[in-house]
């Protein structure tokens, strides 16, 4: 059966700032009090699953065990269908050291150009995807996965948001996440998706 999660602590398997304050703000009208892992000054555990969802719950579980509370963790990335998923959970490691995603985009690019023919361009289709998870000290878990589908673009257009949005334009629209205002991309984003079932399911 589905575990709620009842008002009070709730930390944040992250330590990345931005995505801390995102997850508080979303969080703070349900009642949750939100500290990060940051705060608590929790170790990050290696990230070596196989899946977005190996590699969230490894996070929430660790977090959780550490601190004695319940913990939520997001692992995400992008997903190109004509390159197998990839760069998938090696999203972030797509941009190499300096976290250069204007690198990563051509990457992908050059990897989708690949597969063209004279006769057809390849398929750029791709996904953004979102596993959030819950987990308890005593081990029980909770997962969901969001998806937001769309194409790959190229060049690359827009400077909002982060990542590889510029170069992702989401089904039916004719705005890259780039090009977007970030209010509209949070609507209809991966991670939206997963919080919604989330909150549907533990709230
Ligand atoms: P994580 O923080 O380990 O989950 O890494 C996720 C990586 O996937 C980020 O570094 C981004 O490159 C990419 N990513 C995830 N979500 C988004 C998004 O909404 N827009 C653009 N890139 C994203």
């Amino acid at each position: 059966m589905t575990r709620k999660l009842s008002a009070g602590k709730l930390v944040i398997a992250s330590h990345n700032e931005g995505k801390v304050r995102e997850i508080r703000e979303l969080l703070a009208p349900l009642g949750m009090d939100v500290i990060s892992a940051a705060e608590l000054d929790l170790p990050e555990p290696v990230e070596d699953g196989d899946s977005f969802i190996a590699n969230s719950l490894l996070k929430s579980l660790a977090a959780a065990k550490a601190s004695g509370l319940p913990a939520m963790a997001d692992d995400s990335g992008l997903a190109v269908t004509i390159l197998g998923g990839a760069p998938g959970i090696y999203s972030a490691r797509w941009a190499g050291p300096r976290k250069d995603f204007g690198l990563a985009m051509q990457k992908v690019q050059n990897a989708i150009e690949e597969f063209d023919t004279i006769e057809q361009k390849a398929d750029r289709s791709a996904a953004f995807i979102c596993a959030l998870s819950l987990a308890w000290p005593d081990g029980h878990t909770e997962v969901f996965e969001g998806r937001i589908e769309g194409q790959m673009v190229w060049p690359a257009r827009g400077d909002a948001g982060f990542g590889y949005d510029p170069a992702f334009q989401p089904e039916g629209y004719t705005l890259t996440f780039g090009e977007m205002n970030p209010a509209e991309k949070h609507e209809i984003s991966h991670r939206a998706d997963a919080f919604r079932q989330m909150v549907n399911a533990c709230f």
